[in-house]
């Protein structure tokens, strides 16, 4: 593969970009595979990576229903943060934060990792005393997070409202100065050279229709709309259809599936220079490259697999953005558009083993997922390669919904962006 560099972006613009090399080969799945992986977002690209990275599995492949990166990979609004309450999740989003720093070297791709700071409104009492046991907790734990006064957060982000009357008053914030977003895209795509680069498959137009099990019980692989691929271990990694998926092998999976919603404004000049979420008010908001003014909702109330969504969810979150930026009131909105979240009890992921020989699952990352994508990628890899969890994803189990040793976000947040 053709490193990219300033060398070659400057050769390529003498002779008309022509001499690029094909990103990725799209082969004919083989019969066989050691890996195979079900579903090509950044998790599971993320996965065949380190997996041929990091423990030399190339013998992989990666099968899609649809095109790469066009679930939600390719649907988020890229906000990437690590500032959750409980040990083990400030273990597991944490290791991914680190990766962003330095993931567009590693994949010699451009990600477009911006750290330009993530702002949690507190907007009553309640949510003040959450966001500061929050703060003290993440100090603990040796993730980066700090309180500020609603002066302090107007000076982070002037569009701020402050207004004492406001229907939504600003108290204070939470500021996570590492976190920031990323390009969604970019991730999907840089992963997946990367990983095509050291033979990994990636087959995309090949939906998983059922997953063939031995007679005592083993994964022997996966029937696709392009014919049988067989596989000595199978990951799941396909978001909002994981349960479907894992029906298909005989695992009842505790996921429920949701739409979730987002949408940009036409774009302006750079007028935003963070992220900021409102947890009580479901609304949060960045400015892209492009200069769009992106916005995100909260899930609908209903399950469904529809990638729409209700129109009185984007209008409620419009309302509040509206009230904590009065500069953005006469701006239009350009698109919206859904994806589909799949979430657990406990919202926290699941990242582990499952009661089938060779099949290893990882989903239930709700309405926060792009988060982790390299650190998520990273340990389910060591998973599937060993057998056995990482370290920092022993507690994201499967049986922990039966055992009662939650990872309790839900509790915590309310959310989990
Ligand atoms: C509107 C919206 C906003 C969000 N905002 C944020 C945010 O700001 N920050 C954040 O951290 N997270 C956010 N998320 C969540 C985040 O997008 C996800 O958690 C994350 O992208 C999941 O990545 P993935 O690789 O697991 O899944 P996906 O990218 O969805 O990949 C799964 C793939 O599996 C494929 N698949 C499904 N069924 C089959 C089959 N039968 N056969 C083959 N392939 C199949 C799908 O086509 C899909 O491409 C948001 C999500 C949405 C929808």
């Amino acid at each position: 593969m053709r490193k990219y560099s300033v060398f070659a972006v400057a050769r390529e613009a003498m002779r008309g970009h022509k001499g690029w090399p094909q990103q990725w080969t799209s082969p004919e799945p083989k019969k066989n595979y050691d890996v195979v992986i079900v579903g090509a977002g950044g998790h599971g690209l993320g996965t065949a990576y380190y997996l041929a990275k990091e423990h030399g599995i190339t013998n992989v492949a990666v099968v899609e229903k649809g095109w790469l990166g066009g679930g939600n990979t390719g649907r988020n609004t890229t906000i990437i943060r690590s500032n959750y309450l409980y040990d083990e999740s400030a273990a597991l989003y944490n290791h991914a934060m680190k990766m962003w720093d330095g993931l567009s070297q590693d994949l010699n791709y451009n990600v477009m990792y911006s750290a330009r700071g993530v702002m949690m409104l507190a907007h009553n009492v309640h949510d003040v005393q959450g966001a500061q046991r929050h703060i003290h907790a993440n100090r603990l734990n040796g993730v980066q997070n700090e309180w500020l006064t609603p002066e302090q957060a107007k000076a982070y982000c002037p569009p701020l409202n402050i207004s004492a009357a406001a229907r939504y008053p600003v108290m204070g914030a939470a500021l996570q100065r590492c976190g920031g977003t990323a390009r969604h895209d970019a991730v999907a795509w840089g992963y997946a050279r990367a990983a095509a680069d050291r033979g990994v498959d990636v087959i995309q137009n090949c939906a998983v229709t059922g997953v063939r099990r031995s007679a005592d019980g083993v994964v022997e692989g996966v029937e696709t709309t392009r014919g049988f691929i067989g596989a000595k271990k199978v990951g799941v990694v396909a978001a909002g259809h994981s349960s479907v998926i894992m029906e298909m092998a005989g695992v009842r999976m505790p996921l429920e599936s949701y739409p979730l919603q987002a949408l940009v404004s036409e774009p302006v000049k750079p007028v935003f220079p963070c992220v900021v979420m409102s947890n009580t008010v479901h609304a949060y908001i960045s400015q892209s490259d492009k200069g769009e003014l992106v916005i995100g909702a909260g899930t609908d109330q209903y399950t469904s697999y529809s990638q729409t969504g209700g129109l009185h969810i984007l209008t409620h979150t419009l309302d509040a953005i509206c009230e904590m930026f009065p500069i953005f009131s006469r701006m239009k909105m350009l698109r919206s558009w859904g994806g589909i979240v799949d979430v657990t009890p406990d919202r926290s992921p699941i990242l582990a083993k499952t009661p089938v020989g060779g099949l290893y699952v990882n989903c239930g990352w709700g309405t926060g997922g792009f988060k982790a994508t390299p650190g998520s990628a990273h340990v389910f890899a060591h998973t599937i390669a060993n057998d056995a969890p990482h370290a920092i994803n022993a507690g994201f189990t499967l049986e922990r919904f039966q055992t009662g040793r939650l990872i309790d976000e839900a509790a915590a947040a309310a959310v989990a962006h």
